[in-house]
């Protein structure tokens, strides 16, 4: 089966092996307060730092989903408001989830053809935490790192926090830019599901102790805690968090990944210009998602090639949110190798040119 399907994705097929060292090296039982662990756990922490390129002060810290960590930055960092600017279903989401537990949290939609109305922004100085998704995957747009830089720029006082599910360990993201980044590691870091990644600058830290918010077996001040021994406050996802090690250590550095993916990218876009019955979802090339390609066409067009894929072994993204029916989507992630790409294309060309 060829899986494009932009997560849960293909996993890397050395995760075959990692899976029976772990058994192998006694982690499936390990006391989450042992050596053994608290040594794995530092080691992920700097192959981490190192390989994807995060800033040596920004803590980092485990989590089982990206969902948990909207809830995380939510209840630990705000205390009246954060403000989310989204133009898909995963920026709207954390939007949604933000204001059940803050009802004052505001939201800002934008076009998902135009980029990140920065200069538009009017967000008011009690805003605790500003919140966007840097690829959105629903739609495969994405957030460049120069309307980063111009969002740092113009609120520089105010905490920023950015979902980077579909994307970290696939780009090379400047982290320096913004307070906050997070992922979980079933899309760009092709490992299974039920863990994520989540990096704090130090005045994020600073932040939460100041709120010192408690109520929560996550509560950011008690995480961070816990981490100042390379320890979590519950028993973590032990075997995820080896796989993670495992990965981080055999794959290179994230500049090189970046500029393969880059590359594949452009190609896809300009195979998937060439149809006359479909075209990339997302006709302005300065927003369109590096990592997930979303597709448009017909709803009866989507539904024959996605049927037709599924029948020749290939699965392809369903479309997500308002473009559910008309669309389809691709990843474009590390663990997919050229040739798979090369099959796909194929497919298209045979049944659709
Ligand atoms: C997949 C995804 C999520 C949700 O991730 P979970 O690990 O299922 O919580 C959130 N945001 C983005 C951008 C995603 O792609």
């Amino acid at each position: 089966m060829l899986n494009f399907y932009p997560g849960p994705s293909k996993v890397y097929p050395e995760v075959r092996t990692y899976l029976t060292d772990a058994y192998d090296e006694g982690m499936l039982g390990t006391p989450h307060r042992g050596e053994q662990f608290v040594q794995l756990s530092r080691a992920v922490v700097g192959s981490i730092k190192r390989k994807l390129n995060i800033p040596q002060d920004y803590y980092v810290f485990f989590a089982t989903s990206a969902t948990e960590c909207w809830e995380i930055l939510t209840q630990s960092l705000t205390t009246k408001k954060s403000f989310h600017i989204y133009n898909g279903s995963f920026g709207e989401k954390w939007y949604q989830y933000a204001k059940k537990l803050r009802p004052n949290a505001e939201g800002l939609q934008y076009d998902a053809n135009e980029p990140l109305p920065v200069e538009q922004l009017n967000i008011s100085s009690d805003t605790e935490l500003i919140c966007f998704t840097q690829n959105e995957t629903s739609n495969g747009t994405q957030v460049s790192s120069t309307t980063i830089l111009n969002l740092h720029n113009r609120y520089r006082s105010t905490l920023t926090a950015v979902d980077a599910t579909s994307s970290m360990a696939g780009l090379n993201l400047k982290l320096i830019k913004a307070d906050i980044w997070f992922a979980s590691v079933q899309k760009c870091f092709g490992l299974p599901a039920g863990l994520a990644v989540l990096a704090c600058s130090p005045r994020t830290i600073f932040r939460a102790k100041q709120i010192n918010e408690r109520a929560h077996y996550n509560s950011l001040v008690t995480m961070y805690e816990k981490m100042l021994n390379y320890q979590t406050t519950h028993t973590p996802n032990v075997l995820n968090i080896y796989l993670l090690k495992r990965m981080l250590e055999d794959r290179p550095f994230i500049k090189q990944i970046d500029l393969e993916l880059s590359d594949r990218a452009q190609d896809l876009y300009t195979f998937f210009s060439q149809f006359t019955d479909m075209k990339p979802l997302i006709e302005n090339e300065e927003v369109r998602s590096k990592t997930v390609i979303a597709v448009q066409a017909s709803e009866r067009l989507v539904d024959d090639i996605k049927k037709r894929a599924l029948h020749h072994n290939i699965r392809l993204g369903n479309g997500y949110g308002a473009w559910a029916r008309n669309t389809f989507r691709i990843a474009n992630f590390p663990a997919i190798l050229n040739e798979e790409y090369e099959e796909l294309k194929r497919f298209f060309l045979h049944y659709y040119a």
